[in-house]
């Protein structure tokens, strides 16, 4: 947001409580984020850098599970699917690829970039709280030292991630009542990529890897050509209390993947496992006089696939338009930032319920991509381009099919429905029409 701005000639401030470069969960990025990359000529650090570039996606299953080996008429037996970026073109998207990326070095490097697009930044300055009682200005409090520090500004962005500062301070955070997923992760040096992947142009794809523990996976990041982030993610019944209980559970759960087991037991873990939990919620309002809410900080969708960085990249690509105009008319009231709410919201939504289907029936993902009829549709919404239809044609489809699974009890896919998001669609599209979910955390 802040390189938007400043691009824009804004003057602009950055609060970061950290001091940079420090490690973060979310390293695999979708295509939709280069049109940000090249808005704010990022793209050249990016391949400077040397991230690897990410040219698809492929999912993996035990071909012994019940729950994702499938076999029956009309869908064969596949234990893996995968996808190409390249299998379909992006408009404002000239590359056929995107990256993962070492969180430390990635956030850093946009800092960095934002400042020197004019930007000022301030690392290891806590926002305490902001005043917005003045209809002129809105007043920051935060932390320098041990001193508690003021500032005016004409706006505020909160970008302050899961920690949803605004939002906790206005208690506008809704728990998501569906998804509570926890996430176990850590880095591995020396893991061989090629274990389960069919062709060696796969080897740098995001792999997510099934465990026969019902919604729990896995995913496979490629950091370097070395380095691999590894995370297990499940329901939170199955995640312990004790660290030692969770990495317990982290070890068992990949045990169910012997191949995966064995490489893993074979390489060096070079960080300590992290771990992260109950983050899906959404935000009552995401847009105030004098304030918008981008990233996390506005809306946590489950990471399945992988979207929570080209979020926040968009929202402030889509937020920054609204806010550049306010600062032209020299009005920062709440209409001003109706266009961005709309956008978000609409994305965000889209995202919700494909994550739900996915969830929810877990064999239609795979029988979609699959299908020619679906294929390119299901990859426009994996490479991040759900921002412009109220719902996309394919994701109706999806929703119509697992109502007929779920009414149907003798449908061969019955018994595959999973349980975190029993009535997930209905609840989803009525929760998230209405920007307040219904329920409080
Ligand atoms: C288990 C898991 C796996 C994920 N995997 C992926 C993935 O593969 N791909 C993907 O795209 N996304 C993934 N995500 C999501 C991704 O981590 C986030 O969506 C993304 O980091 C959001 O960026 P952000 O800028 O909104 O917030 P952040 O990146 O969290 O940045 C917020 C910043 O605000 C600072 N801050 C917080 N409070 C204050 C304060 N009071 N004052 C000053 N500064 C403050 C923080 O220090 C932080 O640097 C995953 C998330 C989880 C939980």
């Amino acid at each position: 947001m802040a390189a938007y701005l400043a691009k824009a000639g804004i003057d602009c401030v950055v609060f970061e409580r950290e001091l940079f470069p420090r490690p973060h969960v979310g390293e695999s990025l979708v295509p939709s984020s280069t049109r940000v990359f090249k808005d704010l000529d990022f793209l050249e650090v990016l391949e400077r850098e040397g991230f690897p570039h990410k040219y698809g996606a492929a999912w993996t299953s035990a071909a012994s599970s019940r729950i994702y080996g499938h076999n029956w008429k009309g869908l064969e037996a596949h234990t893996s699917v995968d996808l190409r970026f390249a299998e379909r073109e992006q408009e404002g998207v000239a590359q056929p690829y995107t990256y993962h990326v070492d969180r430390g070095k990635f956030d850093n490097l946009l800092l960095h970039h934002a400042h020197e697009l004019g930007a000022k930044v301030y690392e290891g300055v806590s926002v305490k709280g902001v005043d917005f009682s003045d209809p002129e200005q809105v007043t920051l409090r935060y932390g320098m030292g041990r001193r508690d520090v003021e500032t005016t500004a004409r706006m505020v962005v909160d970008a302050s991630g899961r920690r949803t500062q605004i939002g906790n301070q206005m208690k506008w955070r809704l728990k998501d009542p569906v998804f509570d997923q926890y996430a176990i992760h850590t880095w591995f040096d020396g893991y061989d990529r090629r274990v389960l992947s069919k062709r060696e142009e796969m080897v740098d794809y995001i792999f997510i890897h099934f465990l026969p523990v019902t919604n729990t996976w896995l995913w496979q990041i490629p950091i370097t050509d070395a380095i691999t982030s590894i995370g297990v993610v499940t329901q939170k019944k199955n995640f312990a209390a004790s660290r030692e209980s969770r990495e317990r559970f982290f070890w068992e759960a990949i045990g169910s993947r012997p191949e995966l087991f064995e490489a893993l037991q074979s390489a060096d873990r070079i960080r300590p496992f992290r771990d992260e939990g109950d983050y899906s919620y959404a935000m009552k309002h995401i847009v105030d006089d004098r304030l918008v809410l981008v990233g996390d900080a506005a809306r946590f969708v489950d990471p399945i696939f992988s979207t929570g960085v080209s979020i926040a990249l968009n929202s402030s690509r889509f937020a920054s338009r609204d806010i550049i105009a306010a600062a032209e008319a020299g009005d920062f009231s709440v209409g001003r930032f109706r266009t961005y709410e709309q956008t978000i919201r609409r994305g965000t939504k889209n995202w919700y319920n494909f994550i739900s289907v996915y969830y929810r029936l877990n064999v239609l993902f795979t029988a979609f991509i699959q299908d020619p009829r679906y294929r390119i549709d299901v990859l426009k919404l994996l490479q991040g381009d759900v921002y412009e239809e109220e719902e996309p044609p394919v994701l109706t489809r999806m929703r119509e099919t697992v109502s007929e699974v779920e009414a149907n009890p003798k449908h061969v896919w019955h018994d595959y429905l999973g349980s975190i998001t029993s009535n997930a669609f209905v609840d989803a599209l009525q929760r998230t029409a209405e920007p307040d979910m219904g329920v409080r955390a």
